[in-house]
């Protein structure tokens, strides 16, 4: 396969936004319709039907999915607004999206308590079923994937322990929901929310909360503290006309609509399949390059790894060195910055895009090294210590001999 350097187009290997499906790409350019006639509510109440089986409901009728226009975080504030009203709410964090929760959660509801591990690092389960029998906490909230370190939390383990007390169990799962496959049902969760433009594979702009009909239901009971992000306001309209109770960004729904059928048609337990075939050729292809990876591979997610920058590279070298040929990757953000960088392998990359990311990196991280080495002068066989060259003189200034 050639990749022209002079390529317009970008190979995302982000988590998201991503390289979208030529699919996607006709059916966000469908004919206009009204959002307040029957073709909208057929559109959502499709969508709601697909979401449902994503994430393979076996009791559908005890489940609805509502749609908002807005990003992954408006998700989140629209379950942390919505879900909590005077009570108490426990967020555990392990990382950015995690703190994310946090500062959002502190806005909304004054009862808001704090579970918080250092980014990378798993929580200990032990330490949060002690703190939940010596608390009432009536909401817990967890990131399932938190992105930031590519680490994937325990829905099953912390679903129990929020069972066992008697708490609703609320999940971000924006960076997952497409890729990694979520029991609902099995893992007791009350509402997770996600996004169009992530692992779903689609254009930026929706997000989507998915819960139980019960907790939809007794939403109605808590003042409201947003206008927008009103789960409640949501469920009434999506109850009593299958619409959204604003205008919704209508082509991006066509878009989401086409990326589920796409989905479904392959089959979510196949598509974790490939998504995670080809983060394990990304794997290996890196640690063919003697490259370290932040967190166990056995607590990845299947949707991007975080590396460490080699010793002698800088991480925005390389991130340009990659933009130049047509590659983008994240650097780390926050503690990670200038320590890890990420790679993606969800939307539309191939197998053979992989390949062509494991060549480039070769190639970059091999001439980056090499700048670098110039500088210093080898150490001798008689052991004098290195020597740091002198910097070269910039071409602008005019040496006076
Ligand atoms: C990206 C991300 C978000 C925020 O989503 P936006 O679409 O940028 O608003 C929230 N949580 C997690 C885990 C994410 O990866």
């Amino acid at each position: 396969m050639e990749h022209d350097l002079n390529l317009d187009k970008h190979l995302l290997f982000t988590p998201g936004p991503v390289n979208v499906a030529e699919t996607l790409r006709t059916a966000i350019c469908k004919e206009d319709i009204c959002h307040r006639e029957t073709d909208f509510d057929d559109l959502l109440a499709g969508i709601e039907h697909k979401l449902l089986s994503l994430f393979q409901i076996r009791n559908r009728e005890r489940y609805r999915a509502v749609v908002i226009t807005g990003s992954g975080t408006a998700a989140n504030e629209a379950i942390l607004s919505s879900v909590v009203g005077n009570g108490a709410i426990l967020i555990l964090s392990n990382g950015e999206f995690g703190g994310r929760l946090h500062k959002t959660s502190l806005i909304h509801n004054k009862q808001t308590h704090l579970i918080e591990m250092p980014w990378g690092v798993p929580f200990d389960v032990a330490q949060i079923a002690a703190y939940l029998l010596a608390n009432k906490i009536d909401v817990v909230a967890m990131v399932h994937h938190e992105t930031c370190s590519g680490m994937l939390n325990p829905l099953a383990q912390i679903g129990a322990l929020a069972k066992a007390c008697g708490a609703l169990f609320v999940v971000d799962g924006v960076s997952s929901v497409g890729a990694e496959v979520i029991d609902m049902e099995a893992c007791n969760i009350a509402f997770v929310s996600s996004s169009s433009s992530k692992a779903l594979g689609s254009y930026p702009g929706l997000s989507f909360v998915v819960g139980r009909k019960k907790q939809f239901k007794r939403l109605k009971r808590h003042a409201a503290k947003t206008t927008y992000l009103n789960l409640a306001t949501f469920y009434a309209f999506l109850k009593t006309h299958s619409q959204t109770p604003n205008t919704p960004a209508v082509p991006l729904f066509f878009a989401l609509d086409q990326a589920l059928t796409d989905i479904l048609h392959e089959g979510v337990l196949m598509r974790y399949a490939r998504i995670k075939a080809r983060a394990d050729l990304l794997r290996n292809g890196m640690r063919r390059l003697n490259l370290d990876f932040e967190i166990d591979e056995a607590d990845m997610c299947s949707v991007l790894t975080t590396v460490r920058v080699p010793a002698s590279v800088s991480v925005h070298d390389l991130r340009a060195r990659l933009r130049e040929k047509s590659i983008i990757i994240y650097e780390g953000k926050g503690c990670f910055a200038g320590k890890v960088f990420q790679v993606g392998n969800i939307g539309e990359l191939s197998d053979d895009d992989i390949r062509y990311f494991l060549s480039t990196l070769k190639d970059v991280l091999l001439t980056l090294q090499a700048d670098t080495a110039d500088l210093v002068i080898p150490v001798r066989p008689n052991q004098t210590p290195p020597a740091v060259l002198p910097v070269p003189v910039p071409a602008h200034v005019r040496v006076v001999s």
